[in-house]
């Protein structure tokens, strides 16, 4: 197999204030073209530590790919450093001169000569393949050296993502024979990841050597990952074949999508299908769902639209709940959240409604209500059900649970 590590640069990364999502996105690149990520790290912007990194990483893996500190900052030290470590020198490269020169006359609009330290942006080590950044005026760099293929490309996530995508991928294929790697996923809602464990005991047990499970748990969803590894995709793909149907059969009354795809997803296909639309009406989710839904292209074709009846006075005079229901019962009740789906039934005209009212902590529980006491209603014109969960963790992820099983809810 042809390994690869991932190097991320930046103070940033080491102090939490960026979370490093270019490794993220690599990895899963990598892996789907059949290389295998042996080791990712972050290091800061140390000249030492990052030499220090170069020199670990290739003693490791076939290809090493470094992101971040390309700029025009004094903290960013990357090209120099690759330009001592591979023995070149920096010089200035005609097409990515002509490149930021078009960027920041035609695109930036900056009027004025460029910068400077702009313009050093076209040097580059006179050892190296430049790889064009079309996003960007840093461009990406490729050296060969000890036998190991080392590339560096900028830390802006959308530059790095259009090199790799664009320049990265189709020449790391043509340096190396690939083997290739089959994946089904599926996903399945209602039971816990060792639940889910017992009842695969003896799938997994029966599994040939080259295929792998793996359970990647989120949010009260269990994904299911078969993964198998060979040289003949299509081969591959059928051996996998019985196995990944099995799987859904084994799990059948937990399964919600036979592919690798979010609730939000599956429920814009139900409501595609059929026709219909929904509304929301979110008190404590405070839109969360909305987003979530809206996140899907395309969905305007079945969502309307939420009132984030975050208020008391909001659910009374957008939704019409009763005062009196409010009152004696309070707004974390059955009662309020089956007025709230009535109340966006009717005001929203839609076909189904979600509503949820709950309290998130970490304050304002009561021996009765305790933090993490959350109603969920769904209805439509027909009838509405109503689910109670009692959550237990921090603010965020209690938001994140009750709008995921609001729509998991709805799904049902
Ligand atoms: P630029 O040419 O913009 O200076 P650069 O190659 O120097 O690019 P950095 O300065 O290191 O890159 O980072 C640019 C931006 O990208 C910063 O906002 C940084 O937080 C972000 N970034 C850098 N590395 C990562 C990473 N691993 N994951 C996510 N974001 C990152
Ligand atoms: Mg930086």
């Amino acid at each position: 197999m042809v390994n690869a590590s991932i190097i991320t640069i930046g103070d940033e990364l080491l102090i939490g204030q960026t979370i490093d999502t270019n490794s993220a996105f690599i990895a899963q690149e990598l892996n789907k073209t059949g290389v295998w990520v042996k080791r990712r790290v972050a290091v800061g912007d140390v000249y030492d530590d990052i030499w220090q990194a170069l020199d670990e990483e290739k003693k490791r893996s076939d290809i090493i790919i470094i992101t971040g500190g390309l700029g025009p900052t004094a903290d960013d030290i990357t090209k120099p450093l690759l330009c001592k470590y591979f023995g070149g020198k920096l010089v200035v490269n005609e097409e990515v001169l002509a490149h930021v020169k078009y960027l920041f006359e035609k695109i930036y609009n900056r009027p004025g000569p460029i910068l400077e330290r702009n313009m050093k942006q076209a040097e580059v080590p006179d050892n190296c393949t430049v790889l064009p950044n079309a996003l960007g005026t840093a461009p990406g760099m490729w050296f060969n050296a000890d036998g190991k293929i080392f590339i560096s490309l900028p830390g802006v996530p959308h530059e790095m993502k259009g090199l790799i995508t664009n320049e990265v991928l189709h020449r790391l294929q043509e340096t190396f024979t690939m083997p290739a790697i089959v994946h089904e996923t599926i996903f399945t809602a209602g039971q816990g990841e060792s639940a889910i464990a017992e009842l695969l005991l003896d799938f997994e047990a029966g599994l040939p050597a080259d295929i792998k499970l793996a359970y990647l748990p989120s949010y009260g969803m269990v994904k299911l990952r078969l993964t198998i590894t060979g040289v003949n995709k299509m081969a591959l793909q059928e051996k996998l074949q019985p196995y990944y149907l099995r799987l859904q059969e084994l799990v059948a009354p937990f399964l919600v999508s036979a592919k690798d795809e979010g609730l939000e997803e599956v429920i814009g296909n139900l409501l595609k299908a059929s026709g219909k639309t929904m509304g929301t009406a979110e008190s404590c989710t405070g839109g969360y769902i909305a987003h979530l839904i809206t996140s899907i292209a395309g969905s305007s074709a079945y969502y309307k639209g939420s009132i984030v009846s975050y208020a008391n006075e909001v659910k009374q005079n957008l939704l019409g709940v009763q005062a009196q229901t409010l009152q004696s019962v309070g707004a974390v009740s059955e009662e309020t959240v089956k007025q709230m789906v009535a109340g966006t039934l009717e005001r929203l005209q839609v076909d189904y409604a979600v509503a949820t009212s709950g309290i998130m902590g970490p304050d304002g529980g009561t021996p009765e209500k305790p933090v993490g006491t959350v109603w969920i209603a769904v209805g439509n014109k027909d009838k509405t059900a109503t689910i109670k969960l009692s959550l237990r963790f921090g603010r965020e992820r209690n938001i994140h649970l009750a709008a995921m099983n609001a729509l998991n809810f709805l799904r049902k």
